[in-house]
């Protein structure tokens, strides 16, 4: 099984087919996603929830395998985000509130190939396989590894 579209939704199987998801959806862009990276926790688990409150672009993970959290983007600014009073845990069509994580970027275009002029959070379930796109904004980065490094 791989990437497939069933009416308005995504499914697949893996993180790869969250990044293919990108690539499908950008197919017709003069500037497609470029990189990706899929988050895998120290602990070796791959699925997590996920905090997000869309004012302040506050995003944070927490492990399910050892529960370990981690604000991602949080070096980006020199002074650390502060947590906001209601963040939502991002929870799937089917209910369930674990993901795998993926983060997609855009480059400014053919010449700054390897920069992050927007970035997409892609999540998947890993109950029932529906992925899809939860967040974006512009970073605006030189260097869309490094700034997928801070996830
Ligand atoms: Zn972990
Ligand atoms: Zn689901």
């Amino acid at each position: 099984m791989a990437l497939r579209h069933e009416g308005e939704y995504s499914y697949g199987d893996s993180a790869t087919d969250v990044w293919d998801y990108f690539v499908w959806r950008d197919r017709n862009s003069p500037e497609p996603v470029r990189h990706w990276r899929h988050v895998v926790c120290p602990c070796g688990s791959g699925a997590f929830v996920v905090d997000y409150d869309p004012d302040s672009q506050f995003l944070e993970r927490i492990c399910t395998g050892c529960e370990a959290e981690v604000v991602m983007f949080e070096h980006e600014y020199s002074t650390p985000k502060k947590r906001p009073n209601d963040t939502d845990l991002l929870e799937c069509i089917c209910g369930a509130d674990e993901f795998e994580v993926v983060g997609v970027t855009e480059p400014f275009g053919a010449d700054r190939p390897d920069s992050a002029r927007t970035f997409y959070l892609g999540l998947r379930c890993v109950v029932c396989g529906c992925l899809g796109c939860y967040a974006d904004w512009n970073p605006r980065y030189n260097d869309a590894e490094a700034y997928l490094a801070m996830m």
